[in-house]
């Protein structure tokens, strides 16, 4: 199996320095919480809030999804965060927003825990397979409906390393 590279290393860290720009400027005086999706996210959580700078904390939470068919899936939280949600500005630190499923229960749950605003920043978007209501409100780039691996994105566990975004060709 071969990588063909989709966005390079220097196109990741100049969208995520824009992204950075446009989340500060939309939160202006309020920090905040930043909580990312794992396992995918880490890379650019990580990237992320060092291009954000100080006063940002930081969270994790995983969730699993049962593929039946698409419309029957159900979403599990498998680790939830240990910061107490209510009352807080949430922004999700997301890789990749496909279907988008995964994305309205974690926004539904936030919600439900009283969170003051929960918004989303998502590396990737797949914008054909979105079946959600609202697009992430930071997208880094919009993608065609194809599967990625590499800057934390796996296959079985495999390419996370990556430092580019690529797709695989056998
Ligand atoms: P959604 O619920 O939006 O359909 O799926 C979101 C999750 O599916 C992502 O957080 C990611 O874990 C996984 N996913 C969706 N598309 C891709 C892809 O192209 N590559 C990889 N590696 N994971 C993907």
């Amino acid at each position: 199996m071969r990588v063909e590279t989709v966005l390079t290393e220097e196109q990741i860290a100049s969208r995520t320095r824009e992204l950075a720009q446009q989340i500060q400027r939309a939160y202006a005086e309020s920090r905040p919480l930043l909580l990312s999706v794992l396992k995918g996210s880490v890379f650019f959580l990580a990237d992320l809030a060092r291009e954000l700078g100080s006063g940002y904390p930081i969270d994790f939470m995983a969730v699993a999804s049962y593929d039946g068919t698409r419309s029957t899936r159900a979403v599990e939280i498998r680790l939830d965060v240990s910061t107490h949600i209510e009352g807080r500005d949430v922004l999700i630190v997301e890789d990749i927003v496909d279907s988008g499923l995964t994305l309205e229960y974690l926004l539904g749950v936030l919600k439900a825990r009283g969170a003051t605003s929960v918004r989303v920043v998502t590396l990737l978007f797949k914008s054909d397979a979105f079946q959600g209501r609202d697009r992430p409100d930071f997208i880094g780039f919009e993608l065609p409906n194809e599967f990625v691996v590499g800057y934390g994105m796996d296959l079985n566990e495999e390419w996370r390393n990556l430092k580019f975004v690529g797709r695989l060709v056998p």
